[in-house]
Protein backbone atom coordinates (compact mmCIF):
# COMPACT_ATOMS: atom_id res chain seq x y z
CA UNK A 1 0.00 0.00 0.00
CA UNK A 2 1.41 3.50 -0.88
CA UNK A 3 2.10 5.50 2.30
CA UNK A 4 0.18 8.94 2.80
CA UNK A 5 1.60 11.89 0.50
CA UNK A 6 3.88 14.25 2.88
CA UNK A 7 3.14 17.77 3.42
CA UNK A 8 5.75 20.46 2.35
CA UNK A 9 6.91 22.15 5.49
CA UNK A 10 6.74 25.72 3.19
CA UNK A 11 2.67 25.09 3.17
CA UNK A 12 2.40 25.03 6.42
CA UNK A 13 4.32 29.05 6.36
CA UNK A 14 1.66 29.62 3.28
CA UNK A 15 -1.35 27.95 5.45
CA UNK A 16 -0.56 30.38 8.72
CA UNK A 17 -0.35 33.08 5.97
CA UNK A 18 -3.55 32.77 4.23
CA UNK A 19 -4.83 29.11 3.97
CA UNK A 20 -7.20 30.77 0.85
CA UNK A 21 -4.17 31.54 -1.21
CA UNK A 22 -2.42 27.73 -0.25
CA UNK A 23 -5.72 26.35 -1.48
CA UNK A 24 -6.63 28.71 -4.46
CA UNK A 25 -2.41 27.78 -5.78
CA UNK A 26 -2.22 23.71 -4.29
CA UNK A 27 -5.58 23.03 -5.08
CA UNK A 28 -7.42 25.02 -7.32
CA UNK A 29 -3.80 25.21 -9.39
CA UNK A 30 -4.36 29.18 -9.56
CA UNK A 31 -0.78 31.13 -10.53
CA UNK A 32 0.30 33.82 -9.19
CA UNK A 33 2.67 36.19 -10.91
CA UNK A 34 5.82 36.43 -9.76
CA UNK A 35 6.28 40.28 -9.08
CA UNK A 36 9.51 42.36 -8.24
CA UNK A 37 9.57 42.24 -4.82
CA UNK A 38 9.14 37.84 -5.20
CA UNK A 39 12.23 37.99 -7.40
CA UNK A 40 14.70 40.17 -5.14
CA UNK A 41 13.93 37.63 -2.49
CA UNK A 42 14.54 34.56 -4.11
CA UNK A 43 17.50 35.83 -6.14
CA UNK A 44 18.99 37.00 -2.57
CA UNK A 45 18.52 33.35 -1.58
CA UNK A 46 20.07 32.21 -4.47
CA UNK A 47 23.16 34.29 -3.92
CA UNK A 48 23.58 33.52 -0.38
CA UNK A 49 23.25 30.01 -1.19
CA UNK A 50 25.68 30.48 -3.67
CA UNK A 51 27.92 32.33 -1.35
CA UNK A 52 27.55 29.56 1.52
CA UNK A 53 28.93 26.64 -1.19
CA UNK A 54 31.92 28.94 -2.45
CA UNK A 55 33.53 28.26 1.46
CA UNK A 56 35.43 25.26 0.87
CA UNK A 57 37.02 26.73 -2.10
CA UNK A 58 38.02 29.63 -0.09
CA UNK A 59 39.21 28.33 2.68
CA UNK A 60 41.65 26.15 0.78
CA UNK A 61 43.20 29.40 -0.60
CA UNK A 62 44.00 30.94 2.74
CA UNK A 63 47.95 30.74 3.57
CA UNK A 64 50.34 31.01 6.74
CA UNK A 65 51.29 34.18 5.17
CA UNK A 66 48.08 35.77 4.84
CA UNK A 67 47.59 38.41 7.16
CA UNK A 68 43.99 39.72 8.16
CA UNK A 69 42.81 42.42 5.87
CA UNK A 70 43.72 39.70 3.17
CA UNK A 71 41.09 37.42 4.58
CA UNK A 72 38.38 40.40 4.28
CA UNK A 73 39.37 41.01 1.00
CA UNK A 74 39.50 37.29 -0.22
CA UNK A 75 36.03 36.84 0.98
CA UNK A 76 34.14 39.97 -0.04
CA UNK A 77 35.61 39.88 -3.60
CA UNK A 78 34.28 36.63 -3.58
CA UNK A 79 30.93 37.09 -2.34
CA UNK A 80 30.77 39.91 -4.63
CA UNK A 81 31.59 37.75 -7.49
CA UNK A 82 29.31 35.14 -6.83
CA UNK A 83 26.00 37.76 -6.06
CA UNK A 84 27.41 39.19 -9.55
CA UNK A 85 27.05 35.35 -11.01
CA UNK A 86 23.62 34.55 -9.54
CA UNK A 87 22.29 38.05 -11.26
CA UNK A 88 23.55 37.67 -14.45
CA UNK A 89 22.20 34.12 -14.56
CA UNK A 90 18.80 35.36 -13.62
CA UNK A 91 18.36 38.48 -16.13
CA UNK A 92 15.70 37.03 -17.78
CA UNK A 93 13.38 37.08 -14.69
CA UNK A 94 14.46 40.27 -13.94
CA UNK A 95 13.30 41.92 -17.01
CA UNK A 96 10.51 40.11 -16.70
CA UNK A 97 9.60 42.09 -13.88
CA UNK A 98 11.29 45.44 -15.17
CA UNK A 99 14.35 45.29 -12.18
CA UNK A 100 17.83 45.95 -13.65
CA UNK A 101 20.53 44.28 -12.06
CA UNK A 102 21.41 46.84 -10.21
CA UNK A 103 18.23 47.38 -8.76
CA UNK A 104 19.70 43.65 -6.94
CA UNK A 105 22.79 44.11 -6.14
CA UNK A 106 23.47 47.60 -4.84
CA UNK A 107 20.68 46.97 -1.81
CA UNK A 108 22.45 43.57 -0.77
CA UNK A 109 26.33 44.87 -0.94
CA UNK A 110 26.28 46.20 2.48
CA UNK A 111 24.78 42.54 3.71
CA UNK A 112 27.06 40.50 1.80
CA UNK A 113 30.56 42.83 2.99
CA UNK A 114 29.45 42.52 6.28
CA UNK A 115 28.55 38.64 6.02
CA UNK A 116 31.87 38.35 4.47
CA UNK A 117 34.21 40.11 6.89
CA UNK A 118 32.43 38.57 9.85
CA UNK A 119 33.33 34.73 8.12
CA UNK A 120 36.63 36.49 7.12
CA UNK A 121 37.46 37.07 11.12
CA UNK A 122 35.83 33.82 12.13
CA UNK A 123 38.29 32.00 9.52
CA UNK A 124 41.26 34.29 10.66
CA UNK A 125 40.91 33.28 14.42
CA UNK A 126 40.40 29.72 13.58
CA UNK A 127 43.32 29.65 11.44
CA UNK A 128 46.08 31.37 14.06
CA UNK A 129 44.89 29.59 16.90
CA UNK A 130 44.93 26.23 15.98
CA UNK A 131 47.50 26.73 13.52
CA UNK A 132 45.92 25.43 10.50
CA UNK A 133 45.96 26.72 6.66
CA UNK A 134 44.24 25.32 3.07
CA UNK A 135 43.06 22.00 3.32
CA UNK A 136 43.52 21.26 6.84
CA UNK A 137 41.83 24.59 7.47
CA UNK A 138 39.15 22.71 5.42
CA UNK A 139 38.73 19.56 7.94
CA UNK A 140 38.74 20.87 10.83
CA UNK A 141 36.79 24.78 11.06
CA UNK A 142 33.24 24.94 11.75
CA UNK A 143 30.92 26.03 11.32
CA UNK A 144 31.09 23.81 8.03
CA UNK A 145 27.64 24.85 6.12
CA UNK A 146 25.43 22.85 4.34
CA UNK A 147 22.87 24.53 1.95
CA UNK A 148 19.53 23.60 0.69
CA UNK A 149 19.24 20.12 2.70
CA UNK A 150 16.48 17.94 1.98
CA UNK A 151 14.64 16.32 5.06
CA UNK A 152 11.26 13.82 5.10
CA UNK A 153 9.81 12.01 7.26
CA UNK A 154 6.92 9.08 6.59
CA UNK A 155 5.87 9.15 10.62
CA UNK A 156 5.65 12.56 10.55
CA UNK A 157 4.62 13.16 7.24
CA UNK A 158 6.37 16.22 6.48
CA UNK A 159 8.87 17.15 3.81
CA UNK A 160 11.21 20.29 2.87
CA UNK A 161 14.74 21.65 2.33
CA UNK A 162 15.79 23.33 5.06
CA UNK A 163 17.86 26.67 3.95
CA UNK A 164 21.02 26.06 5.77
CA UNK A 165 22.92 23.83 8.64
CA UNK A 166 25.33 24.80 10.43
CA UNK A 167 27.51 21.93 11.85
CA UNK A 168 29.31 22.69 15.35
CA UNK A 169 31.80 20.48 17.03
CA UNK A 170 28.83 20.04 19.65
CA UNK A 171 25.52 21.45 17.73
CA UNK A 172 23.79 21.06 15.06
CA UNK A 173 21.76 24.09 14.04
CA UNK A 174 19.19 24.53 11.36
CA UNK A 175 19.19 28.14 9.97
CA UNK A 176 16.32 29.59 7.43
CA UNK A 177 17.00 32.77 5.64
CA UNK A 178 14.80 35.29 5.23
CA UNK A 179 14.96 38.19 2.70
CA UNK A 180 11.85 40.19 4.79
CA UNK A 181 13.19 42.45 8.11
CA UNK A 182 12.13 40.47 11.61
CA UNK A 183 9.27 42.05 13.81
CA UNK A 184 9.65 43.60 16.60
CA UNK A 185 10.27 41.08 18.95
CA UNK A 186 10.75 37.10 18.56
CA UNK A 187 9.48 35.29 15.09
CA UNK A 188 7.19 35.99 12.62
CA UNK A 189 4.27 33.18 12.97
CA UNK A 190 4.74 31.50 9.93
CA UNK A 191 8.91 31.62 10.24
CA UNK A 192 8.29 30.23 13.69
CA UNK A 193 6.32 26.88 12.23
CA UNK A 194 8.06 26.71 8.96
CA UNK A 195 11.26 26.26 11.68
CA UNK A 196 10.07 24.17 14.31
CA UNK A 197 9.09 21.58 11.56
CA UNK A 198 12.54 21.39 10.39
CA UNK A 199 13.58 21.09 13.83
CA UNK A 200 11.56 17.97 14.34
CA UNK A 201 12.40 16.40 11.03
CA UNK A 202 15.74 17.28 11.60
CA UNK A 203 15.77 15.44 15.66
CA UNK A 204 14.76 12.23 14.11
CA UNK A 205 18.31 11.68 13.45
CA UNK A 206 20.51 14.09 14.93
CA UNK A 207 20.35 15.99 18.77
CA UNK A 208 19.01 19.73 17.47
CA UNK A 209 17.74 21.70 20.37
CA UNK A 210 17.17 24.89 18.32
CA UNK A 211 17.31 26.47 15.58
CA UNK A 212 17.82 29.99 14.25
CA UNK A 213 15.81 33.13 11.75
CA UNK A 214 18.15 34.92 9.70
CA UNK A 215 16.27 38.19 8.37
CA UNK A 216 18.68 39.51 6.08
CA UNK A 217 16.58 42.95 6.01
CA UNK A 218 17.32 43.64 9.12
CA UNK A 219 20.32 41.96 9.89
CA UNK A 220 18.89 40.02 12.70
CA UNK A 221 19.39 36.31 13.58
CA UNK A 222 16.38 34.89 16.32
CA UNK A 223 16.27 31.56 18.24
CA UNK A 224 13.57 29.43 17.88
CA UNK A 225 13.25 26.82 20.09
CA UNK A 226 11.19 22.76 19.53
CA UNK A 227 8.63 22.55 22.86
CA UNK A 228 5.91 20.89 22.82
CA UNK A 229 3.47 23.75 22.60
CA UNK A 230 5.22 24.30 19.22
CA UNK A 231 5.01 20.88 18.05
CA UNK A 232 1.35 20.84 18.93
CA UNK A 233 0.98 23.08 16.51
CA UNK A 234 3.21 21.84 13.96
CA UNK A 235 0.73 19.20 13.93
CA UNK A 236 -2.71 21.01 14.04
CA UNK A 237 -1.57 23.04 11.70
CA UNK A 238 -0.74 20.45 9.24
CA UNK A 239 -3.55 18.18 9.84
CA UNK A 240 -6.02 21.48 8.98
CA UNK A 241 -4.03 20.96 5.86
CA UNK A 242 -4.24 17.74 4.91
CA UNK A 243 -8.26 18.09 5.98
CA UNK A 244 -8.65 21.24 3.12
CA UNK A 245 -7.09 19.64 0.64
CA UNK A 246 -8.74 16.12 1.10
CA UNK A 247 -12.20 17.57 1.56
CA UNK A 248 -11.70 20.66 -0.71
CA UNK A 249 -12.95 22.85 2.02
CA UNK A 250 -12.07 26.67 0.53
CA UNK A 251 -10.97 28.75 3.16
CA UNK A 252 -12.93 32.06 3.39
CA UNK A 253 -11.64 35.65 1.71
CA UNK A 254 -12.58 37.18 4.92
CA UNK A 255 -12.08 40.88 5.64
CA UNK A 256 -9.25 42.77 3.27
CA UNK A 257 -5.95 42.55 5.81
CA UNK A 258 -2.89 44.79 4.40
CA UNK A 259 -1.47 41.43 3.40
CA UNK A 260 -4.18 41.10 0.54
CA UNK A 261 -3.24 44.57 -0.81
CA UNK A 262 0.05 43.31 -2.09
CA UNK A 263 -1.19 39.34 -2.70
CA UNK A 264 -1.31 38.89 -6.42
CA UNK A 265 -4.69 36.94 -5.55
CA UNK A 266 -6.39 39.94 -4.61
CA UNK A 267 -8.50 39.87 -7.81
CA UNK A 268 -9.58 36.24 -7.18
CA UNK A 269 -10.83 37.08 -3.97
CA UNK A 270 -12.17 40.72 -4.50
CA UNK A 271 -13.12 40.68 -8.03
CA UNK A 272 -10.79 44.11 -8.41
CA UNK A 273 -7.58 45.58 -7.24
CA UNK A 274 -7.53 46.05 -3.55
CA UNK A 275 -4.59 48.59 -3.87
S1 LIG B 1 -6.16 38.31 -1.47
FE1 LIG B 1 -6.01 38.07 0.74
S2 LIG B 1 -7.49 36.41 1.22
FE2 LIG B 1 -7.09 36.34 -0.99
S3 LIG B 1 -5.45 34.86 -1.22
FE3 LIG B 1 -4.50 36.87 -1.14
S4 LIG B 1 -3.97 37.15 1.02
FE4 LIG B 1 -5.44 35.48 0.90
Amino acid sequence: MDSPPKIPVSWLARYIYCPRQLFLEVVEGVKVAEDSHMVKGTILHDILETVFNSDRALLIKVTQAMIKPEYETLFRDKYLDKAAEVITRSLPRLRKVGLSPAQVLEPNIWLLGEMAVRRAMQVFTFARTFGVYSTELVERIFPKFQTSVFLESEKLRLKGEIDLIERYQDAVVPVELKSSSAPTSGVWPSDQIQLAAYLMLLGESERVEKGFVDYLASQKRVQVELNPFLEQEVWRVRDEIIEMIEKRKVPGAGERKNRCRDCGLNGVCFGKSTS
